[in-house]
Formats: structure tokens, sequence, C-alpha cells
């Protein structure tokens, strides 16, 4: 199989392509380096089955090219982290739009099946937890620029059912709920890289709010194998999937476990959204997916837990000593 993958040089991406080569796969990598790091691929380069390309979805010229050449795309590129989601909302748009039109319309032009990946932000703030993927969606107003990231994602999804629905276009859709592990950064605000770095480094772990908002945490291994297995399952053409975990914990909780599982003298400071963030800033309180559809189609279940993938993420940043 020859595999495009959008986005590969980031967090997921690099991991799926890593797996897919071990599978036997040439792999070839779109990525603009936005948030996408070299790092993260340098070990597959020597690889004669990988390539890399350095340039945005959004030239279509290049893309024509890498589509044309490949039997499936799995398209990641997009806008990550809801910090830099608040604090960059154009690019946000533009990059999550724009990027996945250009995928579908080229996926379209040579008839290839696209993995599109998209988000838990879909649900927004709603409170019909466990969130299922027929669910309503409960957002903010457009004045907070937190909810554009829900809205770009759902034309996403919108653009990707169309195309299967009206010009029988092979697309899946995967819904992501708080992937991490090894490679991520807590530039853009993730929580778990933030913490485990603060926590090594001695200093204050920042909680935002009262830090009883609830997060289950998916390890990236567990998602790389669903998208590879959505791929592979022609029953989830033309539909949408949660992939997360399903249990999870307040992030005041999630401070305390990592400064326990480090050893660290640091203390926790709670920080208020308005600072955190922007003016107005709305947080979902519990985010939590039903895992019953995934299950059914592939088999999907979580298999790397909490206290695991925070021994994994500490083990990652111990070695590492930078982010
Ligand atoms: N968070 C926090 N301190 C940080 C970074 C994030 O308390 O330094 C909170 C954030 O406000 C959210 C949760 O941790 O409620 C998870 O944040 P993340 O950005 O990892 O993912 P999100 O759930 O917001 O998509």
């Amino acid at each position: 199989m020859r595999v495009l993958i959008t986005g590969g040089a980031g967090f997921i991406g690099s991991h799926l392509a890593e797996k897919l080569l071990a599978c036997g796969d040439k792999v070839c990598v779109i990525d603009d380096l936005s948030t996408g790091r070299l790092e993260n691929i340098n070990h597959l380069r020597n690889n004669n089955n990988f390539s890399l390309v350095i340039e945005t979805v959004l030239n279509e010229t290049v893309m024509d090219r890498l589509v044309s050449e490949c039997d499936v795309i799995y398209h990641l590129a997009a806008a990550v982290g809801v910090e830099l989601i608040v604090k960059s909302p154009v690019a946000t748009i533009e990059r999550n739009i724009l990027g996945t039109d250009v995928v579908l319309r080229l996926a379209n032009r040579y008839l290839r099946k696209v993995l599109i990946t998209s988000t838990s932000e879909i649900y927004g703030k709603s409170e019909a937890v466990p969130f299922k993927e027929d669910a309503d969606r409960v957002l903010g107003p457009t004045t907070k620029s937190r909810w554009s990231y829900s809205c770009s994602k759902a034309i996403d999804e919108f653009l990707a059912l169309a195309y299967y629905k009206e010009r029988n276009l092979e697309t899946v859709i995967m819904r992501l709920f708080n992937t991490v592990g090894p490679r991520q950064t807590g530039r853009y605000g993730m929580v778990i890289p933030r913490f485990v770095q603060q926590a090594l480094k001695g200093k204050p772990l920042t909680v935002y709010g009262d830090g009883n908002q609830y997060r289950c945490f998916t390890y990236v291994d567990d998602v790389v194998m669903a998208a590879i297995k959505l791929m592979a399952t022609p029953q989830a053409v033309g539909q949408v999937y949660n992939i997360g975990n399903d249990v999870g914990i307040t992030i005041k909780d999630l401070a305390a476990k990592i400064i326990a599982m480090t050893g660290s003298a640091s203390q926790i400071v709670y920080i208020p959204y308005d600072e955190a963030y922007e003016e107005g800033f709305e947080d979902m309180r519990i985010r939590k997916p039903d895992l019953s559809k995934a299950y059914n189609a592939i088999g999907y279940k979580p298999r790397v837990q909490l206290d695991e993938i925070l021994q994994r993420v500490i083990d990652y940043f111990k070695e590492k000593k930078h982010d």
C-alpha cells in the first residue's frame, strides 16, 4: 500500500508513519512543519519506503502529485491545541477548512480513500456525556475563538460525508479525545506534557479554572491502531467514530498524580481561565466518549491506561531533557 499522511511530522502522524512502515507500507509524509517537527521523523528518513515533502497541503500542485501517487490518505494536517487556536484563529480556520477541501477534492479526482481526523471539540460544551457520535452539538458564540475549532472541524466532517453521499468517495471520520504520548509538546497548550515538564523542573503545575474539569486521555498507539483498522474496514466508510478512552480524571487530580509519580516538590497553582486563554473563555466540564460504535466496527478498546501513559511521558521527558 502507498500511503500519504498529511501532517505526518506531527505528534500523532509520526507515530502512524512509524507503524505503517513497520507493516510494510510505503509512506509519504507532507508537513509544513508549522507544529510538526523534523525530530519526530528523523529516525524514519533512512527507510527506503519513507519519503518526506516539506510543504503545506494548501499547495494544490504538490498535493495533486502526491495524491495521484498514493493508494490511501490519512489526513491529519490541522491546527492543534486550544491555546494555539485561541491565539491564531485565522490560521486555524484557514488551515482546517481549506486544507481538508484540497485533500477531499484531490482524493475525489483520483478516487483515493481518505481518513479524516476530527475531534471531540465537535461536541462543544454539551453535557450529554458520554458523547455518542450522533448527539447534538452545543457551542458558544462566534465571539469566543475557541468554538472556531469545533466549527472548522465540523465543516471538514460535513464535507467528507457530502463527498461520500454525493460522489461515492470513500471517506471515514474519527473523532479523537485528548490523545497523548511521547513527542507531544506542551507548547500549544496540551496539559499532560506541560504538567510533566513543570513537575520535572520543580516549577508550579498550572491548573486552569478550579481543576474540576474532567478529561479522558488516550494513548497515541491506541489511536494509531484504530486509524489503521478503520481504514481497512469497508463498513466504516461514510461513518464517524469516537476514538478515545472512557476512563478519565479531573485536572487537579491529574496534577497531584503527576507530582506523586515524578516525586517532584512542585506545588499546584490555580490560574483563572481568562488569564490562561482569553477573556470569557469557556471550557467543557466533562468530556467522555461513548466507544460502543468503534467497538462494534473494529473491536476498539483503549489498551493503555492513564498510569502507564503518564509513566511513558515522564520517561520520555526525562530522557529528552527539553521540549
Ligand atoms: N489545562 C490546565 N493547565 C495547563 C493546560 C491545560 O489546567 O497548563 C487544562 C485545560 O484548560 C483543559 C484541560 O487541562 O481543561 C485539558 O487541556 P488540553 O489543552 O490538554 O486539551 P483540551 O481538553 O482543552 O482539548
